[in-house]
């Protein structure tokens, strides 16, 4: 599987969208992969983790082709992981010749709902014939193309939140953000797959600050912790990719305070554009 991190910044992004914090006008002054864009993960090109604000950018900046995006796995419906008013433009005379002229979105009721929502106004209707919706629950695996993914309960602020479970022949991947620590009925349900996992993206918004009983997000921390329980069930080896992302400009994820989290955590630090293939 190739994962192309597309995203990797909290809600606000870096520098934050109103933000005049040191860490933010530095920033802004240094640009490059100083600068984090709202969290979008691409799988092979064809599945997108979550279809943010940011999309735009990351089509223009970054060259994806985001009209060749068949599956879209949305998480949750906060509007840095799902600003669905961007559907209204696949199509029409807005996008011409598109790699993949259907699109399945999966995500919880609440998606649904937002989709619904943010497209009641302006979407027509030869556009969202290719639009398909699909409302899916925690721990019900469901398959599409060559791939089974599994929603699991995440532990977020956001009505039924979802991290996923990716699967394409024999290979693995975790993605979870946006997310605390894992509920225990997740860890169960880890705790009966078989086989190991050959990459995780895990949910880094605080860094190296503690965020104990702060059930919304992580940091270190508490990524060590869910891999720690990951690895008891055989899931992780030594040769499992480990990549942390989803950084927020209050815990100033500066390149050397990355490069420490790398050494001391054995993880690989996420930047907008950043591919892995495992
Ligand atoms: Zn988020
Ligand atoms: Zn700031
Ligand atoms: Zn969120």
């Amino acid at each position: 599987m190739k994962l192309t991190y597309l995203g990797t910044g909290a809600a606000e992004g870096i520098p934050s969208l109103f933000c005049q914090c040191d860490y933010c006008k530095r920033a802004r002054a240094q640009g490059g992969r100083q600068i984090r864009s709202r969290s979008q993960l691409l799988v092979d090109g064809e599945i997108s983790v979550d279809f943010p604000p940011d999309a735009f950018y990351h089509a223009a900046r970054l060259s994806a082709d985001l009209s060749a995006v068949k599956y879209l796995l949305v998480t949750h419906s906060h509007m840095d992981h799902f600003y669905a008013h961007d559907f209204i433009l696949r199509g029409y005379k807005y996008a011409h010749d598109m790699t993949s002229p259907s699109l399945d979105i999966f995500g919880n009721a609440e998606v649904c709902e937002v989709f619904r929502e943010c497209t009641r106004r302006e979407l027509r209707e030869d556009v969202g014939e290719r639009i398909r919706l699909h409302e899916v629950k925690a721990f019900e695996p469901f398959c599409f193309g060559e791939y089974r993914a599994t929603a699991l309960a995440a532990s977020h602020s956001s009505r039924d939140p979802f991290v996923y479970l990716l699967e394409k022949s024999g290979k693995k991947y975790l993605h979870l953000t946006d997310t605390g620590v894992l509920p225990e009925a997740t860890f169960e349900y880890l705790s009966r797959v078989q086989g190991r996992i050959g990459a995780i993206t895990l949910d880094c918004t605080f860094l190296f600050d503690r965020a104990d009983f702060v059930r919304r997000h992580m940091g270190l921390e508490d990524n060590a912790y869910v891999l720690s329980r990951l690895k008891e069930y055989g899931l992780i080896d030594g040769d499992t990719r480990l990549v942390v992302t989803h950084f927020s400009h209050n815990s100033a994820p500066t390149p050397s305070r990355l490069r420490r989290a790398e050494r001391e955590y054995g993880v690989i630090a996420a930047y907008d554009g950043m591919t892995l293939e495992f």
